[in-house]
C-alpha cells in the first residue's frame, strides 16, 4: 500500500516513515523544500535500498488547493497520514499565521483535497496532541487525562507561543473532526494525541543542534545550575517517538482504530527524573550537571505530574510494550553528545 505522509522532514514523521519503510509500504512525502527533504531522502535510500520512497513539494501548506497536486499526481495513494503543523517556538511571524492558519488551513485542505481528488483513499490518520485534551503548563497535578477531554482554550485567551501551539492544535483538530461529520468523506478519520515526545532522532549524522519539543527541554535540564532542591519544572507525560511512530502505523493497520483520538503514553516526567536518568547514566557529565534531589523524585512525579488512563487504546491494540522514558533519554542523549560532545 501507498502512504501519503506530510511534513516527511519532521522529527516524529521521520519515525513514521522509518517505521513504514521497514515494513515494506511505499511512502510519499510532502516536505516545503528540496533543500529540507535532500539529505532524508538520501538517508532512507540508504538505509532501505529496495524502498520506495519519494517527496514531493508542497511550499505553503495554507493556500486552499495545497495538497490537491500530489494527490491527484498519485492516485495508488490509499492512506494518509497528516504529521506536518508548526511544532516550534521562536517563529518570527503574528502567533496567528505562525500557528493557528497553518495549523487549521493544512489540515482542512488535506481533508478537502482527498474528498475532491482522492476518492481511493481509505483511512486517514491527523497527528494532533495531548494539548488539544489538556493545557500543559497549568497544574494538571490532580488532573487524570483520557482521550474525552478537550482543551478548553480560545484563540482571544492565547497569551504567547505555548498557548497559540495548544490553540492550534485544539482548533485544528476541531476542524477535522467538523469537516468529517458535515462531510462524511468515505475515508475514516482518526487522531493521534501523543503526549510529549522523547527520544534520538532517525538519522544520527542528521541531529540538529537545536533539538524540538521536549527533547529540548530535555537539553535545557543539561544547562541548569547546580543545586540539591528538587527539580519540579516540566510535569508531564511522555512517549518515545519510535512508538508514537508505531502507533501512526498502527492507526492504519488495526481497524479498531480506525475512527479513534488515540492517546498513550509511557510515563510520567519531570526535571528531576531527566537529570537522574543522566546522572546515572553519563559518568562524564559527573560535576557538570545539576543533581538536584535524587530521591525526591518518586514524590514529585506523585504530586505534580498528571496521571493517565488510556486503556480504552491499549485494550484495542491488545496492550503495548513502550521504550520505558529511561531509554529514550539515554538513546537521545549518546547521539546528541556523539555528534555535539
Ligand atoms: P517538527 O517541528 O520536527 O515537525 C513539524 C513538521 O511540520 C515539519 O515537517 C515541518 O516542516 C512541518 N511544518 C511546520 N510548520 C509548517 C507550516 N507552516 N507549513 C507546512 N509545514 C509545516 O515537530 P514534531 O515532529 O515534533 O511534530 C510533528 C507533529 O506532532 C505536529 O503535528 C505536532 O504538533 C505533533 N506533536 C508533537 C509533539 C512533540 O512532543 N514533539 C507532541 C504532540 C504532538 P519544516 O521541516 O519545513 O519546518
Amino acid at each position: 500500500s501507498t502512504v501519503l505522509v506530510t511534513g516527511g522532514t519532521g522529527f516524529i514523521a521521520q519515525h513514521i516513515i522509518d517505521r513504514l519503510l521497514a515494513k515494506k509500504y511505499v511512502v510519499i512525502s510532502t516536505a516545503r523544500s528540496e533543500a529540507k527533504y535532500s539529505p532524508l531522502l538520501k538517508s532512507f535510500q540508504k538505509k532501505y535500498p529496495d524502498a520506495a520512497v519519494t517527496y514531493e513539494i508542497v511550499a505553503d501548506m495554507t493556500k486552499d488547493d495545497a495538497f490537491d497536486e500530489v494527490l491527484k499526481k498519485h492516485p495508488e495513494i490509499t492512506y494518509v497520514l497528516h504529521t506536518a503543523s508548526p511544532a516550534s517556538l521562536g517563529y518570527n511571524l503574528p502567533l496567528k499565521d505562525a500557528y493557528l492558519t497553518p495549523a487549521v488551513n493544512g489540515t482542512l485542505n488535506i481533508l478537502k483535497g482527498i474528498k475532491k481528488y482522492a476518492p481511493q483513499v481509505t483511512k486517514v490518520v491527523i497527528t494532533s496532541s495531548i494539548v488539544a485534551m489538556v493545557q500543559v503548563g497549568q497544574d494538571l497535578s490532580s488532573t487524570t487525562i483520557n482521550n474525552t477531554m478537550w482543551n478548553p482554550i480560545t484563540w482571544d485567551q492565547v497569551e504567547n507561543e505555548s498557548d497559540a501551539y495548544a490553540a492550534s492544535k485544539t482548533y485544528a483538530e476541531k476542524a477535522a473532526r467538523k469537516f468529517y461529520e458535515d462531510e462524511k468523506p468515505t475515508y475514516t478519520l482518526a487522531t493521534v494525541n501523543p503526549p510529549l515526545v522523547v527520544g534520538p532522532q532517525v538519522f544520527d549524522d542528521l541531529v540538529p543542534k537545536e533539538l524540538n519539543s521536549l527533547n529540548a527541554m530535555v537539553n535545557m535540564v543539561t544547562q541548569l545550575p547546580p543545586s540539591t532542591e528538587p527539580q519540579t519544572f516540566f510535569p508531564a507525560i511522555s512517549i518515545d517517538a519510535r512508538d508514537i511512530a508505531e502507533f501512526h502505523v498502527l492507526a492504519i493497520e488495526n481497524k479498531k482504530l480506525a475512527d479513534q483520538r488515540i492517546a498513550v503514553a509511557a510515563s510520567q516526567c519531570i526535571g528531576q527524573k531527566f537529570l537522574n536518568i543522566l546522572n546515572d547514566n553519563f559518568p562524564e557529565l559527573d560535576g557538570k550537571i545539576c543533581k538536584g534531589d535524587y530521591a525526591s523524585v518518586d514524590k514529585l512525579e506523585e504530586d505534580l505530574c498528571p496521571k493517565f488512563d488510556f486503556d480504552n487504546t491499549l485494550e484495542m491494540v491488545g496492550g503495548y510494550d513502550f521504550i520505558p522514558l529511561e531509554t529514550s533519554v539515554i538513546d537521545l542523549f549518546k547521539q546528541y553528545f556523539a555528534k555535539y560532545g
